[in-house]
C-alpha cells in the first residue's frame, strides 16, 4: 500500500532491516543533524521508543547501537492476544512527556515471532499521527502476508508506517540471506546514510549512472548482490 515514491533497501535480514530503519527514524526525529551532534549533550533531547513486550530483540539491538540506549526502549505490556495495549502506549508516552523525554518513534508488530501476534496497526497510526511520532512496522515475519487479499486486512494501517521491515527469506522463501527495508518518504534513508568517500565520486561522463546509490540507502558499501 505505499506510494510509488517511497524508497527502499535489501538486506541481510530482519534485524538490518529493522535497524536501517530505525536509523532513518532517528535521524528523521531528533532536531539538528543527529549524525554530527549525537545524541549526549544537555540540549540533545532524550529520545524514547515505544514496542510492546513481545517485540523482537533485534529492536533492543538497534535501539542500544543507534545510541538511544535500551533504558529508553518503554515495553509496553500485551493484552491476552499479545497485542500492545493502546491504553497503556498512551499512558507510557503521556508521563514520558510531563519527565521532560522526547518520545520519538513507536515500533508496531506486524506479526510477531513467537505468536504470530499482529498489532493494532490501525490504531498505531492514528496515534502516530496524532503525537507526531514515527511509526515503523517491524513486519520481518508478517508483512509480506498482506500480498494475500484474505490476509490483507489484517494488516490495515501498515500502509501508513513510516517505515516497514521485512524478510523474504522467510514468508517469500527466497534464500539467505534476504530482508527488506521500506521507507515512505524518499530521500529520508539518505538523510540518514549518506556519506561519500572521494574515490567513488561520480563521473559526469559514465554511461552509467544507475538508478540509486545503495550506499545511501544503508550501512554497507560494497556488499553481495541482492536481487
Ligand atoms: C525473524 C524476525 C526478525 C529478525 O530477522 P533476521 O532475518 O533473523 O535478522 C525480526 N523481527 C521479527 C518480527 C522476526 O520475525
Amino acid at each position: 500500500g505505499y506510494p510509488l515514491s517511497a524508497e527502499g533497501i535489501l538486506v541481510s535480514g530482519g534485524s538490518m532491516a529493522n535497524f536501517t530503519a530505525l536509523a532513518a527514524a532517528r535521524r528523521a526525529m531528533t532536531p539538528g543533524n543527529v549524525r554530527e551532534e549525537g545524541l549526549s549533550g544537555p540540549d540533545r533531547p532524550r529520545m524514547t521508543v515505544y514496542a510492546s513486550d513481545q517485540v523482537h530483540s533485534c529492536v533492543d539491538k538497534a535501539v542500544d547501537l543507534l545510541g538511544i540506549g535500551t533504558n529508553q526502549l518503554r515495553k509496553i505490556p500485551s493484552d491476552d492476544r499479545f497485542r500492545i495495549r493502546m491504553d497503556e502506549l498512551e499512558r507510557a508516552v503521556a508521563s514520558d512527556r510531563a519527565a521532560g523525554f522526547s518520545p520519538a518513534i513507536v515500533v508496531g508488530n506486524a506479526g510477531t515471532v513467537n505468536t504470530g501476534a499482529i498489532d493494532p496497526l490501525d490504531a498505531l497510526a492514528d496515534f502516530c499521527r496524532r503525537e507526531s511520532l514515527w511509526f515503523h512496522a517491524d513486519g520481518a515475519y508478517g508483512a509480506l502476508a498482506a500480498i494475500v487479499p484474505e490476509l490483507k486486512p489484517f494488516f490495515s494501517g501498515m500502509e501508513r508506517a513510516d517505515s516497514i521491515a521485512t524478510d523474504p527469506h522467510k514468508w517469500l522463501y527466497v534464500p539467505y540471506e534476504a530482508g527488506a527495508t521500506l521507507v515512505r518518504e524518499p530521500g529520508l534513508l539518505a538523510a540518514a546514510f549518506r556519506k561519500f568517500p572521494e574515490y567513488l565520486a561520480a563521473d559526469p561522463e559514465s554511461p552509467f549512472p544507475g538508478p540509486a546509490w545503495f550506499a545511501e540507502r544503508g550501512v554497507e558499501l560494497s556488499r553481495g548482490f541482492k536481487a
